[in-house]
């Protein structure tokens, strides 16, 4: 039943009877920063509203599904008009075509693609055509790097030494993550031939924002040669944000499988994995490694995502470089002169928040257990600060800040401001 002018709370409760703690994913529950999660009604731009018609300058951007900003028009028109022409068909179109190709063309080491339905799905399938391809049955990812929810990816375990996994959930058995090694972020493990695939965040944005240092890519790269494993790079946040060559492009290493989701969707759910042909053809009905999927390559999700890459030249990407540069550099200078230790760290487009300060000003996090150190009572405060000042930031401290295209230096300036009275008050209130 809808109230005739529902409120969070209101909308909350009744959310809570019927969906497990209110929400479709963990990450939008307020839990580890309080209140109540606002309840969007619409969003346009660099802007979302909420069902008590309060006004947020939105930095979530659906944690990187949006690059253009909300509603945009181009994208908006791509799904109207795909929708009149039907939502799902099971059997090919055009579209579908005209989206992988844009990915082998802009992807380093892409020439095939894979459409899913999710980022998830992407991963999945990358780990399951890795070992299907080498006929090896370990994987090793870094604690800290996040891929989505399939059981053996999962894993976050150990730190400092490279252990063998242990389930990072509830109904994962020991049996499905018994191959996976979780290995600390930025050290080169070693590998030996029973490794199918490293999968990796090349810059890590599940843990705040971690970049990787010098030589760590390349020297992914390298070991996974030496031992015949694949490199598989998990840009799901980065593909499509970074540039268009995603991180690898930026980084200068190429993978041998990538995953993509989010910016490829224009919002709408989606996911894709790629590879040069010998390693794509193993995949079904090519292949002996099964995929599937009743929804994947949807009509409107691949007539949004084709929208949305319409509008990313490399003048967008410099362009939103610079307002994601504007924004680490104002919140740096905001944050100082209220006295709220945190770093700003930022990676090209993406930016990311560590609270403290950290051994010194500037630092970034080099791993799990570093960014693990960060203040999450302190970004509680500033988060409560900033949401009822008008500014909406991801309701956990691990996750990456995301500007739009639609974020004008004018919106940033305002955030800004709000963002000084925020951190103001987090200030005092730590000072208590
Ligand atoms: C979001 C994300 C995923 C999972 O994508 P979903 O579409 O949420 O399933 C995988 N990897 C990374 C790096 C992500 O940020």
């Amino acid at each position: 039943m809808t109230e005739p002018h529902p409120t969070n709370t209101g909308l909350f409760e009744a959310a809570r009877r019927v969906i497990p703690g209110g929400v479709n994913s963990p990450v939008r529950a307020f839990g580890s920063v309080g209140g109540t999660p606002y309840f969007v009604e619409s969003a346009s731009g660099p802007y979302v509203t909420d069902a008590e018609g309060q006004q947020y300058i939105d930095f979530v951007q659906s944690y990187g599904a949006i690059i253009l900003g909300h509603a945009h028009p181009a994208v908006t028109e791509a799904v109207v008009s795909a929708a009149a022409d039907g939502t799902s068909y099971g059997a090919p179109t055009a579209r579908e075509v005209a989206l992988a190709e844009r990915i082998a063309c802009a992807a380093p080491g892409v020439s095939q693609v894979r459409l899913t339905s999710s980022g998830t799905e992407a991963t999945m399938t990358a780990v399951r055509l890795a070992r299907g391809f080498t006929g090896r049955p370990r994987i090793v990812k870094f604690a800290g790097c996040y891929h989505g929810h399939a059981d053996s990816l999962l894993a976050a375990g150990g730190s400092g030494v490279a252990t063998l996994g242990l389930s990072g959930s509830a109904g994962v058995p020991p049996s499905a993550v018994a191959d996976t090694v979780v290995a600390p972020y930025n050290v080169v493990p070693e590998l030996d031939d029973r490794i199918a695939a490293v999968v990796v965040e090349p810059v890590a944005a599940n843990m705040g924002l971690v970049p990787p240092v010098p030589g760590f890519l390349e020297g992914l790269r390298q070991a996974c040669d030496e031992v015949g494993a694949l490199l598989i790079f998990d840009e799901v946040i980065t593909g499509f944000r970074l540039g268009l060559g995603g991180a690898a492009e930026r980084y200068g290493v190429t993978a041998d499988i990538s995953c993509f989701g989010k910016v490829i969707g224009g919002g709408l759910p989606i996911g894709a994995l790629g590879a040069r042909t010998e390693i794509m053809e193993t995949l079904a009905p090519t292949g002996p490694v099964y995929q599937a999927g009743t929804l994947s390559g949807n009509p409107l999700a691949t007539a949004a995502g084709l929208a949305a890459l319409d509008q990313l030249t490399p003048e967008a990407y410099a362009q939103l470089e610079a307002r994601a540069g504007q924004f680490a550099d104002g919140m740096r200078g905001v944050l100082a002169g209220a006295g709220f230790d945190a770093n700003v760290c930022q990676v090209g487009t993406l930016v990311g928040l560590y609270c403290g300060a950290g051994p010194a000003s500037g630092w970034v996090p080099a791993d799990y257990d570093d960014a693990r150190t960060t203040d999450e009572q302190a970004y509680a405060r500033l988060h409560a600060g900033l949401l009822s000042g008008g500014v909406a930031f991801a309701p956990g401290a691990y996750e990456a800040i995301f500007v739009s295209l639609a974020h004008t230096p004018e919106v940033i300036d305002q955030a800004l401001a709000l963002m000084a009275d925020a951190a103001d008050a987090a200030a005092a209130a730590a000072g208590l």
